[in-house]
């Protein structure tokens, strides 16, 4: 094999995600990010459409968030955060209260958007308990969803999408309902709440944007249908921002967008700003009221190893410095308003379903998509990092890329299509 010593020798040995290891074409030998551009091991330059699954806001390697890790690095890089606390986290959770709104102010860190998503259940359903009310452990969340890889958080994903047939009997069961887009879906879910409230914990939604499931938009009137329902039932609101939080649907939250607070949230993937994993689930005040008790049972029983590390916080608080001090939403409009352009196109092409925009998500649908790798490939040849799935092209890329760049990949993207594998 050529490449790098170490592509050879190590190649056997991993076990790549999502990945028919037997059919596999190779995966690139990458050795170094700059901005929004990937060097390969052979010297060849990408332009990045997704910002690593959508994480590295920034663009790559950004001096001010080096600068931080560095420091934290030789200082601290990691503590436990049992019975110890310190400035990265304390200071994270206080702005991260600060610029969410309403009364979410408690920060719970974890390290994953699984994780912080299944500690959101735990807290919903462990309220109820808390509150001496029993029955209420299920959660209503939405076909086309997709809240993470965990046992718990693929019972509440898209029922094919989180393998729900093939899991059965291994996976707790959800009312799993179409989002409120209309009448009868609206209808719907009225029923449902109508019938089941009781044993209802949560209702659980990704605001305005359904990454994973294929990047489906819905308005900010389905998001306050769902404030409205849940209030009138008395059950609480997630809403899951690992993928839409920190400005990637043009506003820094979501739920902002629709003028409603959720009674916890969940952040991942822009959090540090695409360096170091780190997660939190954020509750509001009623929530965390719940858990005040003299019954040690009632305390949040939660506490993943590396919680809170002093490194990702420190990543994490540089981000958000980076959004204070640069104009990101400001490029987030911009990005949508190019895309806009230059995708539009793409929807007199053969194949084409739909092309769509929100923020500085841009979404070109395809009827099919016949040979996956080899769509993969041309777009490769083309010089861009774009990652089709199912039947989406689609561009998440740093809000730090320049228009030249972006023309780069909305370019490859019509240049491709046109001419379809
Ligand atoms: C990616 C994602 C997750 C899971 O995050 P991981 O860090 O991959 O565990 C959960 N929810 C949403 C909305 C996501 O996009």
């Amino acid at each position: 094999m050529s490449g790098p010593d170490w592509l050879g020798a190590g190649l056997p040995h991993i076990w790549l995600p999502y990945t028919q290891m037997r059919t596999v074409s190779p995966p690139l030998p990458t050795v170094a990010t700059e901005g929004c551009r990937i060097r390969l091991a052979d010297g060849r330059e990408l332009v990045d459409g997704i910002a690593s699954w959508w994480t590295a806001c920034h663009g790559y390697n950004h001096p001010h968030i080096r600068q931080a890790a560095m420091a934290q690095l030789a200082r601290m890089p990691h503590v436990m955060f049992g019975g110890l606390v310190h400035e990265p986290a304390l200071r994270l959770a206080r702005r991260l209260s600060d610029l969410l709104p309403g009364d979410l102010e408690r920060v719970f860190f974890t390290d994953s958007g699984s994780v912080a998503v299944e500690v959101a259940i735990k807290m919903a359903v462990q309220y109820w308990l808390n509150r001496g009310v029993r029955g209420r452990s299920r959660l209503v969340a939405f076909r086309g969803g997709y809240h993470g890889d965990t046992l718990a958080t693929m019972a509440v994903c898209d029922p094919e999408e989180g393998m729900h047939s093939l899991f059965a009997g291994v996976l707790p069961e959800h009312f799993i309902a179409d989002l409120p887009r209309d009448d009868a879906s609206r209808d719907a879910l009225e029923r449902l709440m109508a019938r089941e409230a009781g044993q209802v914990a949560a209702i659980l939604v990704e605001p305005l944007v359904q990454g994973a499931g294929g990047m489906l938009f819905h308005d900010a009137a389905s998001l306050r249908f769902l404030r409205d329902l849940a209030d009138r039932h008395g059950v609480l609101l997630i809403l899951d921002e690992v993928f839409t939080g920190f400005g990637r649907t043009g506003s820094l939250f979501a739920c902002e967008q629709a003028g409603i607070v959720p009674d916890i949230i969940t952040l991942s993937k822009a959090l540090s700003g695409g360096t170091v994993p780190l997660a939190a689930t954020v509750a509001r005040r009623h929530v965390f009221a719940a858990f005040l008790s003299d019954d040690p049972l009632h305390a949040l029983m939660h506490g993943p190893t590396f919680m809170a590390n002093p490194l990702a916080c420190a990543c994490a608080n540089a981000s958000l410095d980076l959004f204070a001090g640069e104009p990101r939403l400001e490029q987030v409009a911009a990005i949508g308003a190019q895309m806009r352009a230059e995708l539009e196109p793409c929807r007199h092409l053969p194949g084409v379903r739909d092309v769509r925009v929100m923020g500085a998500i841009g979404v070109v649908e395809l009827e099919r998509i016949g040979d996956m790798n080899r769509l993969k490939a041309r777009l490769v040849e083309q010089g861009v990092w774009v990652r089709p799935f199912r039947t989406i092209v689609y561009l998440t890329p740093s809000f730090t890329i320049t228009p030249g760049e972006l023309a780069k990949l909305t370019g490859a993207i019509r240049t491709v299509l046109a001419d379809p594998p």
